[in-house]
């Protein structure tokens, strides 16, 4: 069996080539990749079920995704992600097209709908816009131009220290000169419009900064890769494990789960397995992190090591990512009869710019919401009405400080009492009223519904201040050169959303520069030519 429970007496080969700390999309991509190579892995992941953010949860009847919304670049059979996701996956992955419109963007009464493909959006804008037609063709242009030189920048990563030495400052150059720059100060250059402003980083909630802090090369990345639309996985994200895992069993590789790493274990500066939360040790030539650069060097490599390297002064360089809340709602009644869209709904005040709204909640959450991000899992997919019959689901996501919850973060599980519980039921009632405000049919066919904090993030998938995002994507974070797949310690390596971006795309490449860089293969010419 491919997924086993550590806590179950698994079946453990004796000769993995390699293991990787934490099953999310980033260390299974990096497994898959290597699986087809022939390579016996073994991913290792603490909670009770694979996938990272890509697993699901089933409750009362109902079944939620936790961190997939919608996927770009689906709908391109010849893209690049695409091609990638159907080798990984021996092409059982399949995936279902949003429509038209992939996201609607709400700002007070007024409806700004993104449509799939470039000069639709342009004309879509332009529409929304017509005296600002020369600064939209602008923005777009400078879309493009920095995702040519993202190409090289990436690459990079990728490349043995020595080399990137040599060669580095000048693969990055192009792109950091837009990745130093915030979303808003490039945005300024093309338009004075605030308005504007607002709607075309209204997708911001997708990297968890707003315009003045984010970088324009995290905004560029997000935009761009949702240009052909969104898509979903058909059967839910649940499939994204369920088609990679055999890909990973063909070789021989074993995923398991319950399986929490305490240590990187390093002899004479080189790694040669992992070390158990029960202390027994596993053993194989190579090791990766999938678990987040800063889990990795604050609790999973052994001090004497990031003091030698001074790894732990690479963290105050960096910020954790926003927290976040998510409400999980089960309805009564199919997607078709409650009229549920398939485009996500990210809803904004109308009174103030993106980054104040931000700010004055952060600052006292009894103010307005800065965004309300609203997804309709079960009308995306198509094969939802056979798995789940006459109902339907609805996620809402909204930024909250970690510190809003910190106070339980030493308490249990569903063990922190009516204080907890009594707060989450005022922001969970607060969410529903701003559904409701925008699709007040909604409220009579609520069934159940359960919010999660930033402790349920930090509990399930161990980021520790509940960041959504991993490492937040400041411009500020596309100039630390050591997020990349080498460390400094040899046959040790990173991987996932950290040494790329946000984003299960991000997260994927995490994968692949990883791969690129343990065994000196670039492996999309194969994987295009699949
Ligand atoms: C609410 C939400 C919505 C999102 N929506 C979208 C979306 O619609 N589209 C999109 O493209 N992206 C979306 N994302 C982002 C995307 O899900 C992530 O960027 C991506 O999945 C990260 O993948 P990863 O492999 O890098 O990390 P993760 O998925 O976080 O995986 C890391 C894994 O490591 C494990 N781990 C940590 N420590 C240890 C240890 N000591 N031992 C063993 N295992 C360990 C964790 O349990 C976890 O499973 C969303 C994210 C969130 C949170």
């Amino acid at each position: 069996m491919s997924i086993q429970s550590y806590k179950q007496n698994p079946k453990l080969a004796n000769d993995y080539e390699a293991i990787i700390i934490g099953s999310g999309i980033g260390g299974l991509t990096l497994a898959a990749l290597l699986a087809k190579e022939g390579k016996k892995v073994l991913v290792l992941e603490r909670h009770y079920t694979a996938g990272g953010f890509t697993h699901i949860f089933k409750r009362r009847g109902y079944e939620w995704d936790v961190g997939i919304h919608y996927i770009g670049e689906m709908q391109r059979k010849n893209s690049v992600l695409r091609k990638l996701f159907d080798y990984i996956s021996d092409n059982n992955l399949e995936w279902a097209d949003m429509g038209d419109v992939y996201d609607i963007i709400v700002i007070g009464d007024k409806k700004y709908e993104f449509t799939k493909g470039t000069q639709n959006l342009k004309k879509q804008l332009k529409s929304y816009f017509p005296e600002e037609a020369e600064g939209i063709e602008k923005y777009f242009n400078l879309i493009f131009e920095a995702t040519k030189h993202s190409q090289s920048f990436f690459m990079d990563k990728a490349l043995p220290p020595i080399m990137s030495k040599m060669a580095g400052s000048f693969m990055r150059k192009k792109y950091l000169k837009f990745a130093e720059q915030t979303t808003y100060s490039v945005l300024k250059s093309c338009t004075q419009n605030e308005e504007l402003i607002k709607v075309l980083t209204g997708q911001y909630g997708d990297y968890g900064l707003p315009p003045k802090q984010s970088s324009f090369a995290m905004h560029c990345a997000v935009v761009r890769h949702y240009l052909s639309g969104g898509s979903f996985p058909v059967g839910g994200s649940g499939e994204i494990l369920k088609t990679i895992a055999p890909v990973i069993a063909k070789a021989g590789g074993t995923i398991l789960t319950n399986a929490e790493v305490d240590e990187v274990l390093i002899e004479n500066n080189k790694a040669v397995g992992v070390k158990m939360k029960d202390g027994k040790t596993i053993n194989a030539p190579k090791t990766i992190s999938s678990a987040g650069y800063i889990n990795t060097i604050k609790y999973l490599l052994p001090n004497a090591i990031s003091n030698k390297y001074k790894l732990k002064e690479n963290l105050s360089k960096l910020k954790h990512s926003a927290a976040h809340l998510g409400l999980y709602i089960g309805l009564n009644g199919t997607p078709s009869e409650l009229n549920l869209p398939k485009h996500n709904l990210w809803i904004y005040p109308d009174d103030a710019d993106h980054d104040t709204c931000v700010t004055r909640f952060l600052e006292d959450t009894n103010n307005e919401f800065p965004v309300v991000y609203v997804s309709f899992p079960a009308s995306k997919d198509p094969k939802w009405n056979e798995r789940y019959p006459n109902k339907s689901t609805i996620d809402i996501i909204t930024i909250i400080p970690y510190k809003t919850f910190e106070k339980w973060k030493d308490e249990r599980w569903m063990k922190r009492g009516d204080e907890y519980e009594n707060l989450k039921e005022h922001f969970a009632q607060r969410l529903l009223k701003v559904l409701f405000k925008h699709i007040p049919n909604l409220e009579k066919h609520i069934d159940c519904y359960e919010l999660s904090t930033p402790l349920s993030t930090q509990h399930f998938v161990n980021y520790e201040k509940g960041e959504i995002y991993g490492i937040d994507h400041s411009p500020s974070r596309f100039k630390q050169n050591y997020l990349r797949p080498h460390t400094p310690i040899k046959n040790f390596y990173l991987t996932g959303q950290d040494v790329v971006t946000a984003g299960i795309g991000g997260a994927m490449f995490g994968g692949v520069l990883t791969f690129s860089a343990m065994t000196k293969k670039n492996i999309l010419p194969k994987v295009m030519k699949s």
